[in-house]
């Protein structure tokens, strides 16, 4: 199968209708960056900095994590990387962090909410970001952002850092994007200003339809309850499409279901223009998208919504069926 992919990895995945999806790889360990040119991936859309962090036996000192950033950079050699900040908490336990008695861990004290509350290890963070990109471009993405006013002060960490970096005469990065995961429902509700303020957003998707249905991620009893093409969370999913593209926000989805060929292709078809996902999707996933015409996908979606399917994806599955 791999030597089949081979043949498009570096080509677009352009679909038959001409919409050009990007796809990037997640990745969270220097390990996992000789996929990136090997898997056709146009980036790493998601690297998610809590790795160094969870693999260590104290919190990691400001110069090694600025090295294994540059690293990643030298590594990327030019494609863009979203370095997404530390993601602690609930299902993500740091050996050395006092554990914290919590009688819903996923509903609790963890990600941006740990980083925003105790902001020393956030802006060590943040720092060495900045020096890993030595003058190279920054993208920097928040996670687990559930309303504005943590996205502005997350958002302000960072350009005060980047402040303080240039008084002591640093090389700064060349450019900067501050970024937001949609991972709670709630902030597909925020006001315009969050959509307008944030370079980018990335929908965490394996959080949101824990948080959408509540239903525990880790829970393997209520894990597989809800299908990802229910009607009611692709209509999440619109209106995420819809606020983002009200204010021209560049939008992508980074959770595992991205790297799941039907859902990709759904998605897709709902307006994403952009997915992150493990590098082995990645020719799977382009493969499909090239043999297929979104707006039949649409057309397939829509009626099924409109026949008061509970999910789409029997309808969309019958027409691949039709499809060669
Ligand atoms: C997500 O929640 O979809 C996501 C990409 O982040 P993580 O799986 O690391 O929580
Ligand atoms: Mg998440």
């Amino acid at each position: 199968a791999q030597e089949r992919y081979a043949s498009i990895r570096d080509k677009p995945a352009e679909t038959l209708c001409g919409s050009v999806i990007s796809l990037t790889m997640n990745a969270g360990l220097m390990a996992d960056l000789p996929s990136l040119p090997s898997s056709g991936a146009e980036g790493v859309g998601l690297f998610r900095t809590e790795l160094q962090f969870l693999t260590r036996s104290k919190v990691p000192r400001r110069s090694e994590l600025a090295e294994i950033y540059a690293r990643v950079l030298d590594a990327a050699d030019g494609k863009r990387v979203v370095f997404r900040t530390l993601d602690i908490g609930s299902d993500k336990v740091l050996p050395y962090m006092k554990p914290q008695d919590e009688p819903n861990p996923a509903l609790g004290w963890r990600a941006i909410r740990v980083g925003l509350d105790k902001p020393g290890v956030m802006r060590m963070q943040l720092q060495a970001l900045i020096r890993g990109a030595n003058g190279r471009p920054l993208t920097v993405m928040f996670p687990f952002i559930a309303q504005l006013e943590e996205f502005t002060r997350a958002r302000d960490a960072l350009l005060r850092e980047i402040d303080r970096e240039a008084a002591l005469g640093r090389t700064l990065p060349e450019s900067v994007e501050i970024g937001a995961m949609l991972e709670t429902p709630s902030l597909a509700f925020a006001p315009n200003s969050f959509f307008e303020m944030a370079d980018f957003v990335s929908i965490g998707g394996n959080d949101l339809k824990q948080f959408f249905f509540a239903a525990d991620r880790e829970n393997e009893r209520v894990r597989r309850r809800y299908d990802t093409l229910n009607v009611s969370f692709l209509s999440l999913i619109e209106l995420i499409v819809s606020r983002c593209r009200d204010v021209g926000t560049p939008l992508s989805f980074c959770g595992e279901d991205a790297g799941r060929p039907i859902e990709a292709l759904c998605f897709a078809a709902m307006g994403l223009r952009s997915l992150s996902m493990r590098p082995a999707s990645i020719g799977p996933v382009k493969h499909l998208l090239r043999r297929s015409d979104l707006r039949e996908a649409r057309a397939v979606i829509t009626q099924a919504r409109a026949s008061g399917a509970m999910t789409v994806r029997p309808a969309v599955m019958e027409w691949l069926r039709h499809q060669n």
